[in-house]
C-alpha cells in the first residue's frame, strides 16, 4: 500500500509505489518495446555493393588479406635518401631516379637521392624522406638537402593502418561513410549486410491533405508522412507507404491488414488519443492485439503498441504514435529508433548526452519527464525555442537537440542540464 505521506508522482514508473495507474515511465515503455524487438531481430542477409552500403548493418566480419598500406611509402613530396648520407645541412646528392605514386622505384644507389611524391613506394635502401620545401635543386641533376633527416621521417610504414589478417569491421556495425571507405581500403567491393527492416507507414486523419493538393476548409497538410519517412530512412529502413487512412473503422482495419503483409513493423501517426474519432484502437483490437500506454513523457503521451495478425498466424509489430507533429518526432527518436536498432540486432544504449548550461528559465516543469527543443549557442550554453507546443514543427528544425528535464524539476538560468543532440538519437 502506498504511504499516505508520500506525494504521488505520476511520472514514476508504473509498478512503483507512488505511480499513478496507467502512466508508464519512458524507460519501462522502452524496455517493453526492446524485449518484443529482441524476439524478432532480423537475420536474413544479402550482398550489396560496398558503394551502396550506407546505413546498412554489416552481417559479417570483414578481415583484411593485405597490409594497408601495402608497402612503405612517402607521406610528402620531396626526396628519399639514406639518412646517413646527409650528416650536415646543405649536403648535395645526385638525383638518381624519379618515383611518382603508382611507380615502383629501383634500389637507391648509395650516396644518391630519389625524387619522390606522396604515396609513392620508398625505394629499397632509402630510410628517410626530406620534404621538397627543405631541398633545392642544383643544376637540374642534384639536390641540396637543407635539413638533416632522421631515419624514418615522412615514411608511412607498410601495415601501419591495417595488418594482414586483422579484423577491420565486426558484425552489427552500422555502415557509415568511413566504414564503407575502410572496407574498400581492404579491397572489398561487396559486403554481406542484414536486409533492411521493412516498415509500413500510414497517417490517420480526415483533415489531412497531401502537399500538391489544394487545402480544403478545415484541412492541414500531412507533414508526419514526410518527417516519419525521413526518420525511417535515416534508421536504415525500407518504407511501405500507405498514405492517408480516413477516420473510419473499416478503412483502418483494411489498412492494418494490408500493412501487415511482409513487414516487420507498422508505424502510424494520429488516432491514438482518447477522442471518438480515433479508430485505431478498435481496429487494432479486431485485427491483432493492442496495449495503449500513457507514457510519462512530454511531448508524446499516448503510445499504442501491439501486433497485427497475418493470415498465416504470424504477426507484424505495431507502434501507433500521436498525431501532433512534434510528439510523433520526439516519440520516434526516443522509442521507435531504439526499437529499430534492436530489430537490426544493433546495441541499444541510452543516447549519448552531456551536461550543458541552460541559458533559459523553465520555472513551471511538467509532471511528466519533458524533452525541450533547444539549440547550442556560441557561449557554450543552450537556448530554448520559445514555443514548446507539440504542434510547432518549426521547433524541430530550429533545434539541434533536446534537453531531458526530469519530472517536476524546474530549471533556473545558468544551471547545468542534460543535452542530447538530435544526431545522437538518429541512425
Ligand atoms: P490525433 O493524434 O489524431 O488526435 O491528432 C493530434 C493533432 O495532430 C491534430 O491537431 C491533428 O490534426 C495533427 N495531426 C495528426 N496527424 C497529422 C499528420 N500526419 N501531419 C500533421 N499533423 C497531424
Ligand atoms: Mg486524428
Amino acid at each position: 500500500m502506498p504511504d499516505n505521506k508520500t506525494p504521488v508522482d505520476p511520472a514514476a514508473p508504473a509498478g512503483t509505489s507512488n505511480a499513478k495507474p496507467g502512466l508508464m515511465s519512458l524507460d519501462e515503455a522502452l524496455d517493453r518495446l526492446l524485449a518484443a524487438a529482441a524476439q524478432r531481430s532480423i537475420t536474413e542477409r544479402e550482398e550489396v555493393p560496398t558503394l551502396q552500403a550506407l546505413h546498412r548493418v554489416l552481417a559479417e566480419e570483414v578481415r583484411s588479406n593485405l597490409d594497408v598500406p601495402p608497402a612503405d611509402n612517402s607521406s610528402m613530396d620531396g626526396y628519399a635518401m639514406r639518412a646517413q648520407d646527409v650528416p650536415v645541412a646543405g649536403t648535395v646528392l645526385p638525383v638518381s631516379q624519379r618515383i611518382p605514386a603508382g611507380v615502383v622505384g629501383a634500389p637507391l644507389a648509395a650516396g644518391s637521392a630519389a625524387r619522390i611524391f606522396t604515396g609513392a613506394q620508398i625505394p629499397p635502401g632509402a630510410d628517410a624522406v626530406v620534404m621538397q620545401e627543405q631541398c633545392a635543386t642544383v643544376e637540374g641533376t642534384s639536390v641540396r638537402v637543407d635539413a638533416v633527416p632522421l631515419p624514418g621521417q615522412w615514411i608511412r610504414r607498410r601495415g601501419e593502418d591495417i595488418a594482414v589478417g586483422s579484423t577491420v569491421l565486426t558484425p552489427g556495425t552500422l555502415l557509415t561513410p568511413q566504414a564503407m571507405g575502410l572496407a574498400a581500403s581492404v579491397g572489398r567491393a561487396q559486403l554481406n549486410v542484414l536486409r533492411r527492416p521493412l516498415v509500413a507507414l500510414f497517417s490517420t486523419g480526415d483533415e489531412l491533405a497531401m502537399p500538391g493538393q489544394p487545402l480544403k476548409p478545415g484541412g492541414i497538410y500531412n507533414s508526419n508522412r514526410f518527417t516519419l519517412t525521413g526518420l525511417l530512412q535515416a534508421s536504415g529502413c525500407e518504407v511501405k507507404d500507405l498514405g492517408i487512412v480516413p477516420d473510419q473503422l473499416e478503412a483502418t482495419r483494411l489498412a492494418l491488414r494490408s500493412a501487415a503483409e511482409g513487414v516487420d513493423l507498422i508505424l502510424t501517426s494520429g488516432g491514438v488519443s482518447v477522442g471518438e474519432e480515433d479508430h485505431l484502437k478498435p481496429a487494432m483490437r479486431l485485427e491483432g492485439r493492442l496495449d495503449l500506454w500513457q507514457v510519462a513523457m512530454k511531448p508524446g503521451k499516448p503510445l499504442a503498441f501491439g501486433a497485427v495478425h497475418r493470415p498465416d498466424g504470424s504477426e507484424a509489430l505495431f507502434v501507433g504514435m500521436p498525431g501532433n507533429p512534434v510528439s510523433s518526432f520526439v516519440t520516434y527518436l526516443l522509442t521507435v529508433a531504439p526499437l529499430l536498432r534492436a530489430l537490426q540486432g544493433r546495441p541499444v544504449r541510452p543516447p549519448a548526452g552531456y551536461q550543458v548550461r541552460a541559458d533559459f528559465d523553465w520555472p513551471r516543469p511538467d509532471r511528466r519527464r519533458e524533452f525541450l527543443r533547444v539549440r547550442l549557442n556560441d557561449q557554450g550554453g543552450v537556448d530554448l525555442f520559445p514555443n514548446q507546443s507539440s504542434g510547432v514543427l518549426t521547433s524541430t528544425v530550429w533545434a539541434d537537440g533536446l534537453v531531458d528535464v526530469p519530472a517536476l524539476q524546474p530549471i533556473a538560468r545558468g544551471e547545468m542540464v542534460r543535452f542530447v543532440p538530435l544526431s545522437a538519437l538518429l541512425g
